[in-house]
């Protein structure tokens, strides 16, 4: 019928319009900023990087290998890879970023940055409030700015951070018993390896 979806668009507004009385469910304005809605645990925008441990600059998972730079499609990350490694939180020497940006006016919040590294190094924020009075600057955001310890990944992300937490762990076992495999397999084999005979000297030939 002619005109039926106006007239249904105005029925649902008017049953929310007098539902609001007598059902706060049927309140669909949201009086921001004072009020906001929950965040679902899927939301998703800009990436940053995650640390563990307490110290951001030396727990950062990020080992610079530029594949989340390569990967971007806009090509708004821009990283400076370090000279020398230093101690991760685990204590592993690992090479670490000198520099990495990421222009989030750029950024089209794709994700692949994510799923590419191989480290667990980026994952997505669900952070908003990004407006700035210098869109240049502004929203070139360094590593310090990028910078997000694993719990407020957990606070955020609660069943992927777990996972991953879980996955990492798993892999650090796996690279403990190989080594330890390793380390025994050596021990072993100086313990039967022959021992080798004098040398005679001069005068005994
Ligand atoms: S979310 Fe996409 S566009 Fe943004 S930094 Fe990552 S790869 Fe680049
Ligand atoms: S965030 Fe990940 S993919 Fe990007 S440089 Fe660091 S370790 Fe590599």
């Amino acid at each position: 019928m002619f005109g039926e979806g106006i007239l249904k668009g105005l029925a649902e507004t008017a049953r929310n319009f007098l539902g609001s009385y007598v059902s706060k469910n049927r309140l669909t304005t949201v009086q921001y900023p004072e009020e906001r809605l929950p965040q679902i645990e899927a939301y998703r925008n800009f990436p940053f990087l995650v640390y563990d441990g307490e110290d951001w600059q030396q727990g950062l998972r990020c080992v610079s290998c530029f594949i989340c730079e390569k990967e971007c499609p806009p090509k708004c990350i821009f990283i400076e890879k370090s000279t020398d490694k230093k101690p991760d939180a685990v204590g592993k020497p690992q090479f670490y970023p000198k520099a990495f940006n990421i222009d989030v006016s750029v950024c089209m919040s794709c994700q692949i940055c994510v799923e590419v590294c191989p480290f667990d190094a980026i994952k997505m924020d669900t952070y908003y409030e990004l407006s700035s009075t210098n869109r240049f600057s502004g929203l070139l955001w360094d590593k310090k700015h990028l910078a997000k310890s694993n719990e407020h990944y957990h606070k955020i992300h609660p069943t992927e951070a777990a996972a991953v937490d879980a996955q990492l762990a798993a892999e650090r076992a796996k690279t403990a018993a190989k080594a330890k495999a390793a380390a025994e397999t050596k021990s072993a084999a100086t313990a039967t390896a022959p021992t080798t005979p004098p040398v005679p000297t001069a005068t005994e030939k």
